[in-house]
């Protein structure tokens, strides 16, 4: 069974500047860094948004001064999502639970497109844990902005075979983390001043799974559809606070863990099949409607999913009538 694996594929595939209304943001370096905490660097440099188009330009203009949590982003989705916000200039703490290099890896990604932040290990479905990485993040950067709810794993088997410990490992990690590092951000948005938008967004990463039944996969499914009421009823309750709360259900996308399955070429005509539009999705599909749910651009947007799956939710078995 895998552990922190998530292909989602069917067939089994796999500032140095403060934000203007926080003041100064970050904690000063005590010269015992050890790549788990921030270092102040100096001036922050300017996003390198120069050559953009317009359009991001203005989302650049919005997300500049803001700090992002993304939980789960040493690889794969969370990873493209983290990069995305980076190159656009906010400051991004770096989530992972084991794979400390593909978290440094990130980090350098979006140090080296000008963005900033740290790496910061934690197990989100431990509850101390999900405080510690959603407390640091406030006493670094005083306070932040947007939470990218997006670790997640899989841990596959047939109903009558499947373990509670398969079960739980799941749930744990897809639901309840998620639900921790929620309410730990909600607590902190609640605290925080008005502003002309909103006063905290947080994106949950759920899955195309949040709708279709998946045989083989049910605690996954069942994860994500509780995902999906997650979302829904907190964004009901909190949108009076000014707080945003949405999210986005990726469908079939190519990460490194599931290379496999896309890579063979048998094996990926059968998941084009599922695809109307033809293509396997990559992680830059999922990072740029991340930035714009994020960003104020999309400040109107409340308790909505955004399938990214190429119309895998189209239900493709009726493309020839049925
Ligand atoms: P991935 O490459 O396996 O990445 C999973 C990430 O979650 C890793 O960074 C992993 O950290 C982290 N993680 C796992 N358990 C954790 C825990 N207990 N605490 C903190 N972090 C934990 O998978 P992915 O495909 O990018 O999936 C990311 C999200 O997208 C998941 O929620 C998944 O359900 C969803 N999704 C994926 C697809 C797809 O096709 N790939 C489709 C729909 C939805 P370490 O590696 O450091 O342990």
């Amino acid at each position: 069974m895998t552990g922190t694996m998530t292909s989602d594929l069917p067939i089994n595939l796999g500032p140095n500047q403060a934000h203007p209304n926080r003041g100064h943001g970050l904690r000063r370096d005590d010269g015992d860094n050890d790549g788990n905490s921030p270092v102040m660097t100096g001036k922050r440099p300017p996003a390198k948004n120069t050559k953009l188009p317009q359009l991001l330009r203005v989302i650049t203009k919005t997300l500049t001064m803001k700090t992002v949590i993304v939980t789960g982003a040493s690889s794969g989705i969370g990873q493209g999502i983290a990069i995305a916000f980076g190159e656009l200039g906010a400051n991004v703490i770096v989530n992972y639970h084991s794979d400390k290099k593909g978290a440094t890896d990130t980090l350098k990604k979006i140090q080296e497109a000008g963005g900033q932040g740290y790496i910061h290990q934690a197990d989100v479905s431990k509850e101390s844990e999900a405080m510690e990485l959603i407390n640091k993040a406030i006493e670094t950067y005083n306070g932040f902005d947007i939470l990218i709810n997006n670790a997640g794993i899989q841990m596959d088997n047939s109903f009558s075979k499947m373990t509670l410990d398969e079960w739980t490992g799941v749930i744990d990690t897809n639901l309840t983390g998620q639900f921790l590092c929620a309410r730990e951000a909600i607590k902190h948005f609640e605290k925080k001043k008005q502003t002309d938008t909103c006063k905290g967004n947080i994106i949950f990463i759920s899955s195309v799974h949040d709708l279709i039944p998946w045989a083989g996969h049910v605690n996954y499914a069942s994860s994500k559809g509780g995902i999906l009421m997650l979302m829904k009823s907190l964004a009901l309750e909190v949108a009076p606070k000014k707080i945003r709360i949405n999210a986005i259900s990726p469908g079939a996308i190519a990460t490194d863990i599931n290379e496999e399955a896309w890579s063979d070429e048998k094996k990926k005509k059968e998941l084009l099949k599922l695809i109307p539009y033809q293509r396997i999705g990559n992680v830059e599909d999922i990072g740029k409607a991340a930035v714009w749910l994020g960003s104020d651009d999309s400040d109107y947007v409340i308790g909505t999913t955004i399938y990214i799956d190429g119309g895998m939710t189209l239900y493709p078995g009726f493309v020839d009538n049925g």
